[in-house]
């Protein structure tokens, strides 16, 4: 019989899979999950506004691993070993059925994250997992035999064999003072996935309009991304939103959240495409006030702040509207600049980016490649997606690794 131990630093989707994994592969170890706060799992329980986005329907390793603005390459092997369907079969196996909404996000059918909870602890209460709350690690060492001697928040001290960190994010450096007291080196906490704050009063009158399809991108930059665009009280939210301050993470909050954003309201039309459908208004209703005659699929209130905002009046007439009036309206529809003057964290889903440097890990078994018998999983590494359970899946897979190294690991080296 094995008298190996494991513990697991951590109660969040990484932990409970790396402990389930490594108990149902290995029985004969040990496996104890300490968690600092008074729950498990509790940011499953808030994640996708309460529904829990779990993973995306995409089922090819390298086309997923492209929603990681960090990670992207050293993800790409571990979703070969375990992706999106194998979380999918893992969660059905379980009786816990996924759907796919229209853009991709998986969720599962109950439509409560509390689905995904019970699964994870009833699972891994079966498996033997020791679980315990309040119990946070506040000091990690690495005896010269190879063991582990953790110094808890209470006083107490626990000995290991291996030792799997997978507490969360660093928002701030000193979360991620563990990894860091053991040899490791941070990447520097910035957030990812927050909303820009805008002062242009026109936008906040728009609250709740939303775009289908809009190409935003930060002068200056090399950041661009399309897709829908959500006006706000305070801003500008949506997909494409998310997606530049994911990409972004860094650069803007180098910028301090104060930049230029350009947009581009009808992306499918080139410049000149857009200049003819101009001049055809012009012959077709030039008696129709230019402000009364969006052009789709911009909605009505939009297109007449977009109309204003370019400084032409509401009486003019197509026939009336200038050559200067048109090349103003073409800059308003395609290259409008608003200035972003700070960030609001996005309510249904943040990460941070930054956290343990990847280059010091293995991700065939997640261990350190710098001390023995440590192992590393979920938003505590240098990864983070996009949104749509993206974040989650990273989470999985490196749990999943994680668990399954820890349960095969030799005896401790020296
Ligand atoms: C509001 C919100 C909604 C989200 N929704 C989604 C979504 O729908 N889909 C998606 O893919 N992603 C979502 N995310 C991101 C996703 O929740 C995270 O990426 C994921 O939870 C990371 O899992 P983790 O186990 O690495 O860390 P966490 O879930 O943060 O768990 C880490 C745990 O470790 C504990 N801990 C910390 N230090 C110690 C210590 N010293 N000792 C013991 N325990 C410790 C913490 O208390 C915590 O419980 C959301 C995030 C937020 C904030």
């Amino acid at each position: 019989m094995s008298s190996r131990r494991v513990v697991v630093a951590g109660g969040g989707a990484a932990g409970f899979f790396a402990a389930i994994a490594c108990a149902q592969t290995a029985p004969d170890v040990a496996v104890t999950l300490l968690e600092k706060g008074p729950q498990f799992l509790s940011k499953v329980r808030i994640s996708g506004g309460g529904r829990c986005n779990v993973t995306h329907a995409c089922f090819e390793a390298r086309e997923f691993a492209a929603h990681y603005p960090r990670g992207e390459q050293a993800l790409i092997a571990p979703f070969r070993s375990f992706q999106a369907s194998d979380t999918v079969a893992w969660f059905e196996s379980r009786g816990v059925k996924l759907k796919t909404e229209r853009d991709g996000r998986m969720f599962p059918t109950t439509d409560s994250s509390q689905t995904v909870i019970d699964c994870l602890l009833g699972e891994a209460k079966a498996a033997g997992v020791k679980l315990t709350l309040n119990r946070g690690i506040e000091c990690a060492t690495r005896r010269p035999d190879g063991h582990f001697e953790l110094r808890l928040a209470d006083g107490e001290t626990l000995d290991c064999d291996s030792l799997l960190l997978a507490t969360g994010g660093c928002r701030v450096p000193a979360l991620g003072q563990l990894a860091v007291s053991l040899g490791h080196t941070l990447e520097p906490p910035v957030p990812s996935l927050f909303t820009f704050h805008l002062e242009a009063p026109w936008v906040r009158e728009l609250a709740g309009v939303s775009v289908e399809a809009v190409e935003a991108s930060v002068p200056g930059t090399g950041l661009r991304a399309r897709g829908p665009l959500l006006l706000t009280h305070w801003g500008l939210s949506g997909p494409v939103i998310l997606r530049l301050s994911a990409w972004g993470a860094r650069e803007l909050h180098g910028l301090d959240y104060r930049f230029t954003l350009r947009l581009n309201w009808l992306p499918h039309l080139g410049a000149e495409a857009l200049a003819a459908e101009l001049q055809s208004r012009r012959a077709s209703q030039p008696a129709r006030f230019v402000v009364n005659t969006p052009i789709p699929p911009l909605t009505a209130r939009l297109w007449e702040q977009l109309v204003r905002a370019a400084g032409i009046p509401g009486d003019t007439r197509w026939a009336a509207l200038s050559r200067a009036g048109r090349h103003q309206l073409v800059q308003q529809l395609q290259r409008s600049e608003l200035q972003v003057t700070d960030k609001s964290l996005n309510k249904d889903e943040f990460v941070t980016c930054g956290g343990v440097c990847l280059s010091e890990v293995n991700f065939k078994t997640m261990e350190s490649r710098l001390c023995p018998g440590l192992h590393f999983a979920g938003e505590l590494l240098d990864i983070d997606g996009l949104t749509g359970g993206f974040n989650f899946q990273a989470a999985w897979t490196t749990g999943w690794l994680a668990g399954q190294a820890l349960a095969n690991a030799s005896r401790p080296r020296g």
